[in-house]
């Protein structure tokens, strides 16, 4: 969803949508956004560019980085993202917004792409290790067994390293 900036009125644009998971392109078979993400907010134009601010609904479908299996980790969460126009030169210009915890990304042109920044809010919520549950035990590094299910009769550091190769390949 493209919003042109001459398209703003002077109090703001109040947005409620709705995103369908394949408008995001992810590629990544392990990483896949559940339909729909939901974004209810609001885009102001500022003297130096524009802010994007609201709260931001959805959720993944991860592939676990202990056991593989997919889980689902919602995404619940409000962001503010201030698109500066004056972004790389040296002014004061962020200080007309209020101290809370925002990102600054350079405007370069006369438009901006709300699905654009949706989908790198979602990204930015993936954790580096994702994990379907605190105390799930993850794959035996030998034989490949699930230890949530059974467990087997490895020894335990006797690591297979072509298997730990492939577990390392998936969780790419
Ligand atoms: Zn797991
Ligand atoms: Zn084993």
């Amino acid at each position: 969803m493209i919003i042109k900036l001459l398209d703003i009125p002077p109090e703001g644009l109040n947005l409620s949508i709705s995103i369908s998971s394949d408008e995001f392109e992810i590629s990544s078979k392990y990483e896949i956004i559940e339909d729909p993400v939901k974004f209810d907010g609001n885009v102001k134009l500022m003297s130096s560019g524009c802010l994007v601010s609201g709260h931001l609904k959805g959720s993944w479908k991860l592939s676990c980085a202990r056991c593989l299996k997919f889980f689902t980790l919602p995404v619940d969460g409000k962001f503010r993202v201030f698109f500066n126009r004056n972004f790389n030169k040296d002014t004061d210009s962020i200080l007309e917004l209020t101290q809370e915890q925002l990102e600054e990304k350079e405007l370069n042109s006369n438009e901006i792409n709300l699905t654009e920044i949706i989908r790198e809010e979602m990204i930015l919520r993936i954790p580096m290790k994702p994990i379907c549950e605190g105390t799930c035990k993850g794959l035996c590094p030998s034989c490949g067994q699930d230890l949530n299910i059974a467990s087997c009769n490895c020894e335990k550091n006797a690591v297979n390293p072509q298997f730990a190769k492939l577990k390392q390949f998936l969780q790419k």
